[in-house]
């Protein structure tokens, strides 16, 4: 991919969307909570349609949360990780994810990983108390991080003793890709966008059909955009940065993105990593490994054709280099 990478000198940015806020007649918006993130279901067609599917939108999220949220008690998650071995009651669309990620996790070698949850807890914690972890603490961690020994089937959940599972990294993907599902579904709705700030998706058109662009603005200025691309119909697209959300220790701020090697956070070069991709778990899954591998590695992965997507990858130095198909402007 290097050498057919496109060398684009654009300001660094992490995904944030400059979305319309406002009612037309043929255009409504509404924002909500869902998965410690503000989610915004803009949709175009008659008002009867998008009040029906702003329900359905918010309903889902609701009920996603509460299967895949490790702050919810009753989660499928939370209940698998209080679990000695596993769970045999998952809803079937939790042990979907988890069999995804499995295999998201054996295909990024290991990068991608959804056993860090003790790893992100402990680094919580050592932000609250102002210190690092000690490397016995790290040790005792890494330990039991990997998915080999994770199983998922039927109803069933498996996973060794002491791991314990966190979807956070490539649920709101999922989420958003099946909003779009029930969304289109919807008699009367021609389109709409979905945002959940690190994962934006679009399904249909506009009327006239325009297409669906999104901004992306400039983390270094808040107000401002550095750049946009056009998403079609089902296409996901994915950011993850080091610098959305970090804690604090000793002055300096430490991301929540983990290389599972070390326990600590990525320091891969990449500041920053956009996916698009028609899977949504995909798109927001690749996002965070490619953090994990660097440049090199996922170049490697890009030109093996592992999974079908396109990426952006912001540079520490932020400079940026884009595979061959993406349109960002
Ligand atoms: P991503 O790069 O997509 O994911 C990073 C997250 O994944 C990390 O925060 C960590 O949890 C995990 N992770 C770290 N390294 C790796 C790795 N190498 N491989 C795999 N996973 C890794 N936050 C709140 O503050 N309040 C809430 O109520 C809340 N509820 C949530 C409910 C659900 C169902 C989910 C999925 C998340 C929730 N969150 C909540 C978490 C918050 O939204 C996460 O910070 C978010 O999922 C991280 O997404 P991202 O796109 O910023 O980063
Ligand atoms: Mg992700």
């Amino acid at each position: 991919m290097e050498k057919r990478m496109t060398c684009c000198i654009l300001a660094l940015f992490f995904l944030l969307l400059c979305l319309p806020s406002c009612k037309a007649s043929d255009r409504q918006t509404v924002e909500f909570w869902g998965m410690g993130t503000l989610v915004s279901v803009t949709l175009y067609g008659p008002e009867a349609a998008c009040t029906e599917g702003f329900a359905q939108a918010q309903a889902l999220m609701t009920e996603l949360d509460g299967l895949w949220s490790l702050n919810h008690p009753d989660s499928d998650l939370s209940r698998l990780n209080r679990s000695e071995s596993g769970i045999t009651d998952a809803d079937g669309r939790t042990v979907a994810l988890v069999k995804q990620a499995i295999g998201l996790s054996e295909l990024t070698g290991g990068a991608f990983d959804i056993t860090l949850a003790s790893l992100s807890a402990l680094w919580k914690t050592c932000g609250e108390e102002d210190r690092l972890p000690t490397d016995a603490e790290l040790s005792v961690l890494l330990d039991g991080v990997g998915t080999a020994a994770l199983r998922a089937e039927g109803t069933e959940i498996g996973k060794p003793v002491g791991a314990a599972v966190d979807l956070g990294a490539i649920a709101k993907g999922a989420a958003a890709e099946q909003l779009a599902t029930i969304l289109r579904r919807i008699d009367g709705l021609s389109g709409g966008l979905i945002s959940m700030g690190s994962c934006v998706t679009v399904f249909g058109s506009k009327p006239g059909g325009a297409p669906f662009r999104v901004s992306v603005r400039d983390p270094k200025n808040r107000n401002g955009t550095v750049g946009s691309l056009t998403l079609s119909d089902g296409q996901v697209l994915s950011v993850s940065g080091d610098y959305e959300r970090f804690v604090t220790i000793g002055g300096k701020n430490y991301h929540h993105i983990l290389d599972p090697h070390t326990g600590y956070p990525t320091d891969s070069g990449l500041s920053s990593v956009a996916v698009v991709a028609s899977n949504g778990a995909v798109a927001d899954a690749l996002s965070t490994a490619f953090m994990v591998m660097g440049e090199d590695a996922a170049a490697a992965f890009y030109r093996a054709g592992k999974a079908d997507f396109e990426a952006v990858f912001i540079r520490s130095d932020g400079s940026v280099v884009c595979t061959d198909r993406i349109d960002i402007k």
